[in-house]
């Protein structure tokens, strides 16, 4: 056994030993020749178009803001399979979800290799804190520490290998709190990586008491598509359940219910999609809204709360970033913002993710690394979260593993964008129906189209996106589109083949996937 292990460690260490003697055992420039930190803070759900560096014009992020100023903002990063547990184990493991086993909320095989082992063989010190929601326990870390399951907003429970603790608060200023006595108490001689896990801004989008009232009284911008007809598309549009006026619960709206409910009774109030709704007002009386009226309400209603929520993500990155500078940590330490995907924030009438439309599956990805990063830096290269790994490695003076599927973004951290650079990536999509009646679908993104196949009703979508960015017109069956189709179709199986997609391993797949604390975790091992 003892003998196994030495020979996985060397197998590790050889090829990053091999790297730095090939290189003349240069450290990357910038670094003060010592191997940068890495700190990976990654929020659920939130969409890059709720950030100011990204245009937002419903909030201000005056630190995430800041982090974009003093690096490196990417316009063009998408997660191919637009969901929370898939996109972490695509993060992980820098592979599809067909290659990692987590196409819906399957729980994630710790025996497979990723990223934080890499780096942790390679010496680097490493740790986990926050959301995982992969349903096993976290390997390839020398510290976890993680909410079961989705965990909860207020007082939130985080366990670790040896038992479950109750923390009194609200969970981002707690994951922020573990992250910087994680970094506080790390060995002096390693290099570290963090990856810091925010549950914010996920449904049931629940603010803290500092900003919960902070958006009550603005009215927030409707985006143009709200009232997405879906004129064009196909059914599955029309058929999903993750509509703002028609879907959102009463606990989403946070109604409160009558006093005297209680048990089953009261979860059934909660889920109940109101058509009409009671609210105070300007003169102390009531009001009852109903049809539009209500629709438009439901709409702010959610804004704010979600709103919110972000408010105290960007407090905490700042909070962050200023640790940081007082430990003269800045100049050696890589900080990366991102969410596992998108959001819409009633985009084509919507919320929640899933599908390939550009608000669901597009990432914010801030990158600050002094020295090496350009202040203010854009691109808009295409960029996907099986690149985070291979990065990553690359940035700690790793070779990035053939069977890892993305590839490293550091050219274009170092403001050199490869002339073979991606120009179209896939995506696929599985749990169907899922939580939201969303049907399952693949497709590729090009640099001005997209085409989306939902393959079990054997309907297509294809968008112009430099004509049509909102993509609300369908232009797959125009007949002056068909060469473009065509040429689409062409680019969308030449990467299945590369990427080994695999429709046996779709077909195969239950209905729905397995979803809620990992295995270990017990009734009485605290609350969920
Ligand atoms: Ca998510």
């Amino acid at each position: 056994m003892k003998k196994t292990m030495l020979r996985i460690v060397v197998g590790l260490l050889v090829p990053w030993a091999c790297q730095n003697h090939i290189l003349g055992a240069t450290e990357p420039a910038g670094t003060g020749g010592r191997r940068p930190n890495i700190i990976y803070i990654m929020t659920d759900d939130h969409a890059a178009h709720a950030i100011g560096a990204y245009g937002s014009t419903v909030n201000q992020t005056p630190h995430l803001d800041r982090l974009a100023r003093e690096g490196m903002r990417f316009d063009r990063c998408y997660a191919v399979n637009s969901i929370c547990t898939p996109s972490r184990a695509t993060i992980l493991t820098g592979k599809y979800s067909h290659k990692n086993g987590v196409p819906v909320f399957n729980r994630f095989d710790g025996g497979q290799p990723h990223v934080a082992k890499y780096l942790q063989a390679a010496g680097y010190h490493t740790a986990l804190i926050g959301k995982w929601h992969l349903g096993s326990d976290p390997t390839g870390f020398d510290h976890w520490e993680i909410l079961p399951g989705q965990g909860r907003y207020e007082n939130p429970v985080l366990y670790d290998r040896d038992g479950a603790k109750v923390y009194p608060g609200y969970a981002t200023d707690v994951i922020t709190d573990l992250g910087l006595a994680f970094l506080s108490n790390r060995p002096p001689d390693k290099p570290f990586f963090l990856m810091l896990h925010h549950k914010a801004p996920h449904r049931e989008w629940t603010p803290d008491e500092k900003h919960r009232l902070m958006f009550a009284n603005r009215r927030i911008p409707e985006p143009p598509t709200l009232d997405d007809d879906y004129a064009t598309r196909t059914d599955a549009i029309r058929e999903q359940q993750q509509s703002v006026f028609r879907d959102m619960t009463r606990r989403d709206l946070k109604l409160k219910p009558p006093a005297d409910l209680k048990g089953q009774a009261l979860q059934a109030w909660f889920q109940h999609k109101p058509t009409e709704v009671e609210i105070p007002d300007a003169n102390g009386g009531k009001r009852l809204l109903t049809g539009r009226e209500l629709d438009r309400w439901k709409y702010q209603r959610y804004m704010q709360d979600y709103l919110a929520c972000i408010q105290s993500v960007d407090d905490n990155v700042g909070r962050l970033l200023d640790w940081l500078d007082t430990r003269r940590l800045r100049n050696n330490t890589l900080v990366i913002y991102t969410s596992d995907q998108g959001f819409f924030l009633g985009d084509h009438g919507m919320y929640d993710k899933r599908f390939f439309y550009e608000e669901s599956a597009r990432m914010p990805f801030l990158v600050r690394w002094p020295g090496v990063v350009q202040s203010g830096g854009v691109t808009d290269a295409l960029a996907i979260n099986a690149d985070f790994a291979p990065t990553f490695l690359t940035v700690a003076g790793l070779r990035v593993p053939a069977d890892m599927q993305g590839v490293s973004l550091e050219p274009l951290l170092r403001g050199q964008r490869p002339g073979d650079w991606r120009r179209s990536f896939y995506y696929r999509y599985y749990h169907d129906p899922g939580h939201h009646n969303t049907r399952a679908h693949y497709g590729i993104r090009t640099d001005t189209h997209k085409l989306i196949y939902f393959w079990k009703k054997d309907q297509w979508e294809c968008f112009d996106l430099v004509q049509d960015p909102h993509e609300l017109r369908n232009i797959y069956n125009d007949p002056g589109a068909q060469p473009v189709v065509a040429d689409l179709k062409r680019e969308l199986n030449r990467l299945r083949g590369a990427l080994e997609d695999n429709d046996a391993f779709a077909d195969a797949l239950p209905p729905d996937g397995v979803d809620g604390p990992p295995r270990r975790w017990k009734p009485g091992f605290g609350p969920n």
